[in-house]
């Protein structure tokens, strides 16, 4: 999918106030720093659609960008940040398993992880969350750049291991990608373009 444009719409806390359009939705989640705003500047090949944060945990709301007039692409805000207050990590928690419950064009979400680190409880858990409320997603392993070929097939197996022994059937959909050398780009543009067109 050759990307025309890539425009920021709205950004808000509220699901009944995301815009108010038919086309299929893209969210795309993971931990603080991640690598999700990189990813998503990647994706669009615009240097800051996304905003790359010093200070992890401060973009806290549902982003809106309109990608080719035809999908949005969902920047939602990153989890696990120690420093959030807990009464603004609930409010945090409510608004984002309200996106996920009522957001009817929501197609499928991106869980990004960071392709070197072990599988982490918060991830694995909010991957079992989104099985149990029957929300289609995918993976996307980050930073792939950080390790060489043989430790990324590697980390990816035993990852994916991981969840075929916590209780999956079988592995999700995944992607390797790297923000710097763009590796995955192409193959996970195809896949929206693939369900898209579906
Ligand atoms: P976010 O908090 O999830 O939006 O993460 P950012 O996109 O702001 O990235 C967090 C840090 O990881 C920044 O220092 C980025 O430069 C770095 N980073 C993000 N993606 C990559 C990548 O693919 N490769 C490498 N080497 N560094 C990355």
């Amino acid at each position: 999918m050759k990307i025309k444009s890539a425009d920021f719409v709205m950004s808000n806390s509220n699901v009944l106030k995301c815009p108010n359009e038919p086309l299929p939705e893209y969210a795309f989640i993971g931990r603080s720093n991640v690598g999700k705003s990189s990813l998503i500047n990647m994706l669009t090949e615009r240097k800051s659609l996304a905003k790359t944060s010093g200070r992890p945990g401060k973009t806290q709301l549902i982003n809106h960008f309109k990608i080719n007039n035809n999908w949005f692409l969902v920047d939602l805000p990153g989890y696990g940040y120690a420093r959030v207050s807990k009464k603004s990590k609930n409010t945090f928690q409510k608004y984002i398993t309200d996106y996920f419950r009522k957001r009817k064009q929501l197609v499928n979400a991106f869980v990004l992880v960071d392709i070197r680190h072990e599988p982490q409880k918060i991830d694995t858990e909010f991957m079992s969350w989104l099985g149990l409320e029957g929300i289609p997603f995918s993976i996307i392993f980050t930073k792939a750049d950080k390790l060489k070929p043989s430790e990324k097939e590697t980390k990816v197996a035993a990852y994916l291991d991981h969840l075929l022994q916590e209780a999956w059937e079988e592995a999700p959909v995944y992607f390797i990608t790297s923000s710097s050398s763009y590796e995955g780009r192409e193959e996970l543009l195809q896949y929206i373009d693939s369900i898209n067109k579906a």
